[in-house]
């Protein structure tokens, strides 16, 4: 059996013709690849998902062009291990990065195991470059060219200045947001190479972007286009706050700046994969890492939604989400299912010929296409620390932490100073049991749990199956640093992120 199963394999390859790259060029080439990301950019704060305030011109015809998510989701609501998540396809406490880094990611990065997509698309015959944020380590080993990308040119770090004198015309806001020189900490690199940037930093982004475009018109490509805006500094330059001038709170006004700054890029990189003749067989994804911060003064929008980036309401964690291939999939379409970052590991795979799958990596195309009705996600997980979250396509389960922590415990950063060694995972007072009903109450008001004892032990059960799977959260890689505080249901809780 296994001999004629080996036969057949063997006539199969002869038989396969040998494909010459000018063929490829023609008919057969590789879709490319662009993955926008932004960087703590709110569900609200496009025009197409429903802003009053901001211009997204670009952005909302991206979503015109393609599919637009309702119920897109990250599997963490913090830039790092959000990250660590979507690039390997798997939820990332499988693999230790189940916390926020707070600046340790100088010493540590995401777990040299583990294979990204920038991995897989390079063995499958794609140009690979990262512009922007990485944020998952910054030793060799943990730099982007060590993790599957050809190029590289960004900020190694979570966050950067954005010009670091300000130019005219320029505006920041927020008490810490004035720029200064970048430090060794959040300098920009080429390759390998500390390098000096002068002009805004979201625009030099988009002049790599284009420029890498340029340099492989040729050939199938993955971009990983990983804005820092608009996380903070709340920092933008003149041509993009004169669009604003009519909004009177400056972190608003700022703020939308830099939104208008990303949606610029957008446009941009569109315009390139036009003029280069690649722009249909291109698939664009765009999300953001997770949800707008709660601590820039009101700036952004996570529409009605409750909770902010830290949370696991859903202002956290449901992102601005939207996939656009003109070849192969429909034009202004809605999708209402939910999905999770994680699935583009497995839909850009699939894209390019040749899927990989995960436990938790689903190829959303034929859902898209409508090929496939069904569910892609049963359920969908997050763990931080002790909070634990589930959902299904009707009910969300919530457990978070306990405390006897007061405001009063703050820091001025907004955040408790952790212990040594970093905050234990245990509850001694208890968990507090949060249950939705998100079809009928998406902005997770009421709190059902109390009436509904069986779904909440049914989606226990399952939240313990999959935790089952995982190592405990106090044996990964970095220990939990940062945590805050929040009042939900009548009683304060700690989130550790
Ligand atoms: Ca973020």
């Amino acid at each position: 059996m296994k001999i004629s199963l080996a036969l057949c394999l063997v006539s199969l390859i002869i038989m396969l013709p040998v494909v010459t790259n000018a063929q490829v060029d023609s008919a057969s080439r590789q879709p490319n690849i662009v993955f926008i990301f932004a960087d703590d950019l709110g569900i609200g704060d496009t025009g197409v998902y429903g802003s009053t305030i901001i211009d997204t011109p670009n952005i909302d015809a991206l979503a015109a062009s393609g599919v637009r998510f309702t119920q897109g989701y990250v599997s963490h609501p913090v830039c790092s291990p959000s990250r660590a998540g979507l690039l390997t396809g798997r939820y990332q406490q499988r693999h230790g990065w189940e916390f926020n880094p707070a600046g340790r990611d100088r010493d540590n990065g995401l777990a040299l195991d583990q294979v990204t997509i920038a991995d897989e698309l390079g063995e499958r015959g794609y140009a690979t470059g990262m512009i922007g944020k990485w944020h998952l380590g910054q030793q060799e080993q943990h730099h982007p060219m060590s993790r599957g990308f050809d190029e590289y040119f960004g900020v190694l770090a979570g966050a950067s200045q954005f010009f670091e004198t300000l130019p005219e015309g320029g505006a920041y806001a927020g008490t810490r947001a004035a720029p200064v020189n970048r430090s060794a900490v959040n300098a920009v690199y080429r390759g390998r190479e500390r390098v000096q940037v002068d002009e805004y930093l979201t625009d030099v982004f988009t002049e790599e972007a284009v420029s890498f475009i340029d340099r492989h018109a040729n050939e199938p490509f993955f971009l990983y286009l990983s804005h820092t805006t608009p996380h903070t500094p709340l920092q933008a330059t003149k041509p993009y706050l004169d669009r604003y001038g009519h909004v009177q709170d400056m972190a608003t006004r700022v703020y939308a700046a830099m939104v208008s700054s990303l949606d610029d890029s957008v446009g941009e990189v569109v315009e390139k994969l036009k003029e280069i003749g690649q722009y249909e067989n291109t698939l664009i994804a765009l999300l953001s890492d997770n949800g707008c911060a709660g601590y820039i003064d009101n700036a952004c929008s996570n529409l009605n939604f409750a909770g902010f980036k830290r949370y696991h309401q859903e202002g956290g964690i449901r992102i601005p989400f939207l996939l656009s291939w003109p070849n192969e999939l429909p034009s202004n379409k809605l999708y209402d299912k939910p999905v999770i970052s994680l699935d583009l590991m497995s839909t850009f795979t699939a894209a390019a010929g040749d899927r990989v799958e995960t436990e938790d990596s689903v190829n959303l195309l034929p859902y898209i296409k409508g090929e496939r009705s069904d569910d892609p996600h049963e359920f969908l997980f997050w763990r931080a620390g002790p909070t634990q979250a589930i959902r299904d396509q009707r009910w969300k389960l919530i457990k978070y932490k306990l405390t006897d922590f007061t405001e009063a415990d703050l820091n001025d950063t907004g955040r408790l100073d952790p212990p040594t060694g970093g905050w234990a995972t245990g509850t001694p007072l208890g968990l507090i049991t949060l249950l939705y009903d998100l079809q009928n109450d998406p902005q997770e008001s009421n709190n059902v749990a109390a009436q509904y004892p069986d779904i909440v032990q049914r989606l226990e059960a399952e939240h313990a199956r999959w935790n089952d799977e995982l190592p405990p959260p106090d044996e990964t890689i970095l220990p939990a640093i940062r945590s805050t505080l929040t009042d939900v249901d009548g009683k304060t809780v700690q989130l550790i992120f």
